[in-house]
């Protein structure tokens, strides 16, 4: 080893000894002949100083010593001088005294600084450019640090409950999980393509059909979507599956593997409320107009329809002549929010497709806001008593077909959440979604969408409705949900061949078309496929709200960045004519 000790071990009990250390230059200061430098490596810094008295040598070696050069040091541990001490470092009551230093690597001038925390910190594309001196930055360690005790503790608390790791392939078929696929060409077989999966959906449950009865991989999946928000073309999920389980042991199963571990990989965070409240997709809408409520805080959605049924205010009649309703929400001691606030506020409204924004601001005054002249004063006091709006706090309407009204308000709260600082980040307000619809209609292609996947199981009473109505069929799905972001789905699966059949026919597939692409699955439920179920918890995002980051780019290691684009190998990048040729590939300009 080229190291006795790391630098974030010594302590004062080490005073006195000899040891060698090995790392990178953090910092470093030159005071009148002696010279400072802080040594660090994954463990910690460790303050070292060259004292021209103990070694002249050393003193020689170190005048060239820039930042990051990797050194390897000899010294003797020493308890500082009283005074000296730096509460701040772990090994701040202590300083190695050099005796004799080695260097290891020399280091050019770094594109960025790598220990000046977050302060000036380099644009993205730089930092990815460099990703290995990225890493080097506390943060970013911790974060990966982070990451690894997560998956350790999953790993062990799994195997404790009886799970086994299966690894699945990376080269299968396409399994729709409703992205494009990534497909890679095959040599041997001009003209066919494997496709990487955009879960291990089908092969998880074929590890049920085998027998395995609880499975679970730390999982890859790969989807090629547009770029928008906070995506990645390949992510990780904790992959799950249980055979004779029905929700609520799925469920169970989960939420006890979280409750455990939050505690233990990250202390500070707390758990909102336990049990997790559970709600259905319909209440959640309704209540939170969103399916992945933030429940740090309240602000629900309220129906006020009846309040305003014989209302003379245009907005409002005619929404509910169209069959629409009126809701509203209530913004805490907002009531003197400005003309161009509301303004603001209500381009927001706009964008989720609202046609305007109404508002009371509940003052002593009485009513003022957008909608003050329109409302009589016994809708005032009759909606103020409904939702319990008290002066100082202002109530804004949406009115439109439900759905609208819902996404529009759903909207809004989140943006008072952030105006207001309404969510502590350190809860962590868990809950589980249940009850989705099982389709979705897609109103370009004319055709309907399986809402999670094709091999959710429906809700058997609604079988009937195959028929009639698919828009009313619900399905055994679930999702967990974090402070408003969606943290894993799930359901209970199908593993009868003619309900199987059934959906993918309602999907729209042509039944040679289901026998090419799931013909393994139909065939392998033949052979006594248990019932069973499961979920897949993103591991990307969870580190991400544990470690108090914006996005996931900051929890991977080697993240692409927001274009898809890997900036450090520059990925992807053409490649030999010779290598298109195997593959039987032609580019088309
Ligand atoms: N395969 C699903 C997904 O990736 C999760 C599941 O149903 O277990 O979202």
């Amino acid at each position: 080893m080229y190291k006795t000790h790391t630098c974030g071990e010594l302590r004062v009990v080490h005073a006195g000894q000899k040891v060698t250390l090995a790392g990178w230059v953090h910092r470093r200061r030159d005071h009148g002949g002696v010279v400072f430098f802080d040594l660090r490596d994954r463990y910690g810094i460790v303050q070292i100083t060259i004292n021209p008295d103990v070694s002249k040598e050393t003193l020689n070696v170190v005048a060239d010593v820039r930042f990051e050069w990797v050194l390897q040091i000899v010294g003797t541990v020493q308890k500082r001088p009283a005074g000296m001490e730096n509460p701040n470092m772990a090994t701040g009551e202590i300083e190695v005294i050099a005796s004799e230093i080695n260097v290891l690597n020399p280091a050019k001038t770094l594109p960025f600084m790598v220990n000046n925390g977050d302060t000036n910190e380099a644009d993205e594309n730089t930092r990815l450019k460099y990703r290995y001196l990225d890493l080097r930055r506390e943060r970013m360690r911790e974060n990966i640090i982070l990451r690894h005790r997560v998956i350790k503790f999953m790993r062990d608390y799994l195997d404790k409950q009886n799970f086994i790791e299966i690894e699945t392939p990376i080269l299968f078929k396409a399994t729709p999980e409703g992205a494009r696929d990534y497909l890679v060409p095959s040599r041997v077989y001009p003209g066919q393509f494997y496709a990487l999966p955009q879960s291990p959906q089908q092969l998880k449950q074929l590890l049920m059909v085998a027998g395995m009865d609880r499975y679970f991989q730390i999982a890859r999946c790969f989807r090629d979507e547009d770029q928008r928000g906070d995506r990645q073309p390949e992510f990780t999920q904790l992959d799950l599956e249980m055979s004779f389980v029905h929700r609520d042991d799925v469920l169970a199963m989960v939420e006890g593997l979280y409750t455990a571990m939050i505690p233990a990989v990250t202390p500070h965070k707390k758990i909102l409320s336990s049990p997790w409240p559970v709600l259905s997709y319909t209440d959640a809408i309704e209540k939170y107009g969103s399916d992945k409520p933030d429940l740090r805080f309240g602000m629900q959605l309220i129906d006020v329809s009846d309040v305003f049924a014989k209302s003379d205010f245009r907005v409002f009649q005619s929404a509910t002549e169209a069959g629409g309703v009126i809701k509203c929400i209530v913004a805490p001691d907002s009531a003197d929010m400005s003309r161009r606030e509301v303004d603001e506020l209500t381009e927001v409204a706009k964008s989720f497709g609202a046609k305007g924004l109404a508002t009371l601001a509940v003052t002593a005054e009485g009513p003022k806001g957008t909608a003050a002249k329109f409302v009589k004063p016994e809708e005032f006091e009759a909606v103020k008593s409904k939702v319990g709006a008290k002066q100082g706090d202002l109530i804004l309407f949406a009115a439109d077909q439900r759905a609208v009204v819902n996404k529009v308000l759903g909207g809004l709260r989140l943006v008072f959440r952030d105006k207001l600082d309404l969510a502590d980040k350190d809860v962590m307000a868990f809950a589980w979604v249940v009850d989705f619809p099982m389709f979705e209609w897609n109103e370009e292609e004319k055709k309907w969408d399986a809402a999670h996947h094709p091999f959710t199981m429906p809700k058997m009473e609604d079988l009937p409705k195959f028929e009639t109505n698919p828009g009313e069929i619900f399905s055994d799905a679930y999702d967990m949900v974090c402070n408003g972001y969606e943290m894993a789905s799930g359901s209970i699966r199908i593993h009868r061949r003619d309900i199987q059949f059934k959906i993918f026919q309602l999907l729209g597939l042509k039944d040679e078309e289901i026998q090419l692409k799931f013909g393994h699955m139909l065939e392998a439920f033949e052979y006594g496929a248990p019932p069973h179920g499961g979920m897949a918890p993103g591991i990307d995002r969870l580190v991400m709200l544990l470690a108090d980051e914006p996005n996931i780019r900051e929890v991977i290691a080697f993240p692409k960045n927001s274009g898809a684009r890997d900036v450090m190998a520059d990925a992807p990048s053409s490649v030999e004519p010779k290598q298109l040729k195997e593959l039987h590939i032609k580019i088309v300009e």
